[in-house]
């Protein structure tokens, strides 16, 4: 008889049903889907653990920009230099971690569009928020406060991912 012939017998699943119900999802989370399954494997999880905080608190976030490919990145340099338009950034690819994957920025959601709150005093609790998470905050930076923006790239500098070295997930 050849082995492979034998029938598996139903496994019993003896794990309790688990009566909670689930949590629902963040406000943002549908929305936001889309753009964090693109980022580094990484920083996924963060990302989505952020709206949960967030939500917890009756904060609603969305993420608006994510991975932005070194090809998007050099269209938008190109942006009034060689193309037609504005200049609109001074970042070559592989300067900003959004180019790794490696950072996502976030808005509040009100209803079905979002918006960037005036309040300092939110994103500094929006912002202790990620880095409960080991994100690095935005609002931290010295040269350029970017409030929206978290990143994460555990003792890795932006030399590092340019030679193909980036977080184990
Ligand atoms: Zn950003």
């Amino acid at each position: 008889m050849d082995p492979s012939d034998e029938q598996q017998s139903d496994e019993i699943d003896d794990v309790p049903p688990d009566d909670a119900p689930p949590a629902p999802a963040p406000p943002g989370a549908h929305r936001s889907e889309r753009l964090i399954a693109r980022l580094h494997e990484s920083i996924q999880a963060r990302a989505r653990d952020l709206l949960q905080l967030a939500a917890n608190e009756g904060i609603a976030l969305v993420v608006t920009q994510g991975l932005r490919t070194f090809a998007e990145q050099q269209a938008l340099y190109d942006q009034g230099r060689t193309k037609p338009g504005v200049i609109v950034t001074n970042a070559l690819p592989g300067s900003s971690w959004h180019n790794f994957g490696l950072a996502f920025d976030v808005a509040e959601l009100v209803g079905d569009k979002y918006h960037y709150p005036s309040s300092l005093a939110w994103w500094a609790h929006v912002g202790e928020l990620g880095k409960s998470l080991g994100l690095e905050w935005g609002g931290d930076f010295h040269t350029f406060v970017d409030r929206p923006h978290f990143e994460y790239h555990p003792g890795l500098a932006l030399h590092d991912a340019r030679a193909g070295r980036l977080p184990v997930a």
